[in-house]
This record gives C-alpha cells, sequence and structure tokens, in this order.
C-alpha cells in the first residue's frame, strides 16, 4: 500500500512507497499521522510548490461493498492511432464494506416494537398520512451507502491531492448498445458493444434462462429468431438462455422450439419485444453518489458496467470489489495491482438509544450514559500489553469498554474478555469503522503475492497490526 503524505500545515502531497515513510520516519523528518489508512505528516517543512501528478479515485459502488481504488494515472498518445492511452497505477485499494441491511433491522425493531407498545391506546384517534417525503428522499439503509462513501472520498482528498473522480455510474450505455460505432475502436470492432449488451441483458431476463428459468449457470446469448434464418443481431432479437436449451433449440426457430408450452413463448415473445424502460431506476444510490460527489471541486466521471467488466477481462484482472473500482472508466493499461485490499466495515458510532429492549419492546436494561470509560469508547483501536496473569501477552484490536473499567477487546484471532483498562493504550480513536487488510488468512485469492515487505512499523515502536 502507498503511503500517504501531509506536510506541516496538513495539505496533502504526493502519496510516497513504505520504504520512503519508513526512512523519513527513521530521520525523524516526519510522524504518522494516521494508522489506518496509513499515513503520515512531514514535520520539517511545508511543501507549497512541490509538483503533483493527477491522483485519481475511482468508485464502484455496490449494495453490500463499495470498491475504491485511489490510482495515480498518465497519459500517452499512440502516434500511430492518435488514440490517448490512460495509464494507472494503482496505489491504494479499499473495500468498503456497507451496513444496509442492520440499519433497515434496527429500524423495522423499533417500529414494530412501538406499534406493539402504543396498541393499548385505543382511544387514540389514528393519524393518517400526514408525513410527507422530501423530494429525492432514500431509504436509511441507502442513503448510509452515499453518506458513508462520499465521507471515504472526502476522506482521502484530505490526505492525497485528488484530482478527479472516476465512478461507475450505471451497469450498461444504452446508447452504446443501439450505437456501436459512437468512438473508439473497441466499439467498431464490437468486442465492447457485446460487453454492455450482456449487461443489458442479463438485467433484462433477470440473469436466468429465458426457457426453463435455470440459475447461477453458464448463460448463452440466444438468437429468438435464428440467425442462420436470417434473425438480426438486434438486442430485442437476444435473450439470455443455458447452454443445454441452446443446444436443444439449434437453429429452429422459437415457435417450433417451444411448441409444446404455449406460455413460455408467450412470456419470451412478450418480454423480447418490451425494453428495459429505465435503466437507472435500479440504480437510485449510484446517481444519488454521483450526485453528491459531484459540485464538491473536482471533476466526477462516469463509466459503465460494461466498460468496467471490459477493461477487467482485457487486462487480466481478476475479480474484487476493489480492483473492479481500478477498471471503472477508460484504463487501457493498469500496473501495480497486485497489492493488499484494505477491508474497511462500517460499524456505526453505537447506540443512540439507551434501553436496551426485550423481544417485545419492554425495557430490559439501561446503558451507561457516558460513552467514555476511563478515557476509552467502544469502537477504539487499543494496543493491550498484559505483563502478569492468566491473560499475559498483547492485544491489539477493537475495544468494547464497561463501567467497570474491564474491557473486552476484538482481536483477529478472535474476542479477549476482562482486560483491564490500566494496560490498554489507544492506537487510533473510534471514527465508526472497523479495519481489517485482505490478506490475511488467505482472504485474497491465493495468486495474488503477499506483499514483498510489510510495513516495519514495529520497529519504530508502531504496532504492525491494523
Ligand atoms: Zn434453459
Amino acid at each position: 500500500m502507498a503511503v500517504f503524505v501531509i506536510d506541516k500545515r496538513k495539505k496533502p502531497l504526493m502519496p510516497c512507497s513504505e520504504k520512503r515513510a519508513r526512512k523519513l520516519l527513521e530521520s525523524g523528518r516526519a510522524r504518522v499521522h494516521r494508522l489506518v489508512p496509513f499515513s503520515i505528516r512531514i514535520t520539517d517543512r511545508e511543501v507549497s510548490n512541490s509538483v503533483l501528478q493527477p491522483i485519481k479515485i475511482k468508485i464502484d459502488p455496490g449494495s453490500k461493498f463499495t470498491g475504491i481504488a485511489v490510482v495515480r494515472e498518465s497519459e500517452s498518445v499512440d502516434t500511430e492511432t492518435g488514440k490517448v492511452c490512460v495509464k494507472a497505477h494503482v496505489l491504494s485499494l479499499f473495500e468498503l464494506m456497507h451496513r444496509g441491511r442492520q440499519i433497515s433491522e434496527a429500524l423495522t425493531a423499533r417500529r414494530q416494537m412501538r406499534r406493539r407498545r402504543r396498541a393499548n391506546l385505543r382511544y387514540r384517534a389514528p393519524r393518517f398520512l400526514n408525513r410527507t417525503k422530501p423530494e429525492g428522499w432514500l431509504a436509511p439503509s441507502l442513503q448510509h451507502r452515499v453518506d458513508t462513501t462520499s465521507a471515504w472520498v472526502a476522506r482521502i482528498r484530505r490526505l492525497a491531492p485528488v484530482s478527479g473522480i472516476a465512478q461507475e455510474l450505471v451497469r450498461f450505455d444504452l446508447q452504446k448498445i443501439e450505437n456501436p460505432e459512437i468512438k473508439g475502436v473497441e466499439y467498431q470492432q464490437g468486442t465492447l458493444k457485446g460487453y454492455e449488451a450482456r449487461e443489458y441483458l442479463l438485467e433484462k431476463w433477470g440473469r436466468k434462462c429465458a426457457y426453463c428459468g435455470a440459475k447461477d449457470t453458464p448463460l448463452n446469448l440466444d438468437h429468438i429468431h435464428p440467425k442462420s434464418k436470417g434473425g438480426s443481431d438486434r438486442i430485442a432479437n437476444l435473450t439470455l438462455s443455458c447452454v443445454p436449451c441452446n443446444q436443444k433449440k439449434g437453429a429452429r426457430p422459437v415457435e417450433t422450439f417451444l411448441d409444446n408450452k404455449p406460455e413460455v413463448l408467450r412470456r419470451v415473445l412478450a418480454q423480447a419485444k418490451r425494453p428495459l424502460k429505465d435503466a437507472t431506476a435500479v440504480n437510485s444510490t449510484r446517481w444519488a453518489l454521483f450526485n453528491a460527489l459531484s459540485g464538491k471541486g473536482v471533476p466526477v466521471i462516469t463509466g459503465s458496467g460494461g466498460l468496467t467488466k471490459y477493461n477487467r477481462v482485457q487486462l487480466g484482472i481478476p475479480k474484487t470489489h476493489a480492483l473492479d473500482a481500478v477498471c471503472v472508466g477508460q484504463a487501457d493499461a493498469v500496473t501495480n495491482w497486485k497489492k493488499p485490499t484494505l477491508s474497511i466495515k462500517a460499524t456505526g458510532r453505537g447506540s443512540y438509544q439507551r434501553t436496551r429492549l426485550d423481544a417485545f419492546g419492554f425495557p430490559r436494561g439501561y446503558l451507561m450514559r457516558e460513552k467514555r470509560v476511563q478515557g476509552f469508547q467502544t469502537g477504539d483501536r487499543v494496543k493491550a500489553v498484559v505483563p502478569e496473569g492468566k491473560k499475559t501477552g498483547s492485544y491489539v484490536g477493537r475495544v468494547a469498554v464497561r463501567a467497570t473499567g474491564s474491557f473486552n477487546i476484538q482481536t483477529e484471532q478472535g474476542v479477549v474478555q476482562g482486560i483491564s483498562h490500566r494496560h490498554c493504550k489507544i492506537i487510533q480513536r473510534a471514527d465508526g469503522y472497523g479495519y481489517s487488510q485482505l490478506n490475511r488468512e488467505g482472504q485474497l485469492p491465493a495468486f495474488l503475492p503477499q506483499p514483498a515487505k510489510p510495513l516495519q512499523a514495529a520497529r519504530l515502536g508502531y504496532p504492525t497490526e491494523i
């Protein structure tokens, strides 16, 4: 991972390598500014006029995970074709795990408990249609995705001199499906058209075989009116079919193939004619995110999911959330992508509600008024060194505080209970996220190499575990 660097006045500078960061720290010219993501602060100078190269944040928004990549881009012009090639050098990879599910469940639970408690108030006149939702309202679980993603973009922008943002906005580009000659060689050769069309068809036909409804199986593109009988390549004549159905159908027209299944035939023909009306309706949060990111001082460019997939396959890059983000928008070459991903899990900042409820919505117990105990708060990252007793050892992880001062620490190996606050030291304050590196415990595919040299922060007295 690249190390983020800021100057004395906290102005972002170009990220540097781990080796360089280590040298700066050892020579005393810099100090650790933040542990996760690892950032250092130059203490001896203000760098006002240093040369900054264009750094871009690339985002692949998803429902459960959002991939975020920080890349350094360089452009070169192909002398023969005159085409501008964009080369992306990967600096950092992040994977942001959302908690939309938990938010939605918590709100449902609260609603049901209130309903249960208030059911006794039968004398109260019902309140009816007395709420309006503002324009552009999103459900809290969806709004949270937009908020956390834009918060992380803002956070990265405080640590690196970002000059642009690229976001995957839609699954497929409708214009490119119908008019493949819009621009570029890929479109003329029809390869990228194929990617956009495939994404479109997957969406339109619900990712299953149109004839038998088989899911999670390799799907072929099938010409409803067969090509050999003069059927066209137009999108309305294409459907998805599993391999057995595709072979069984062969070059027969759909009417003969579905001779004895009239209702399936009717459905396929009707669905083929109906275009997928609003491709963006399924992507409401992506548009909300786009609006949230635009107008913040850096240009936001967008790409389609089809283009992302095309880039990823062309460059031979495996599919992970973060690496998908690297391939968003124009990316003709990608270097330095074999590196660990920082997994960021949205954990929230604890409960606002101070009453714990039982299954029926009645109070079961109460949380502390104060969130802080002995200067610690649930969610802080701590290092505990226990010198003696049953729990002797050193533990690093997320702390959960108790009023008694006896804490639990969630380490990567598991929970350690009953550690006294006297042994704990804060390494990073709670910020609503949990962190882990995705190259541990074989969480990354085996073909990805481990980083050559982990940051030897331990030598400098900083914990290596994050
Ligand atoms: Zn089938």
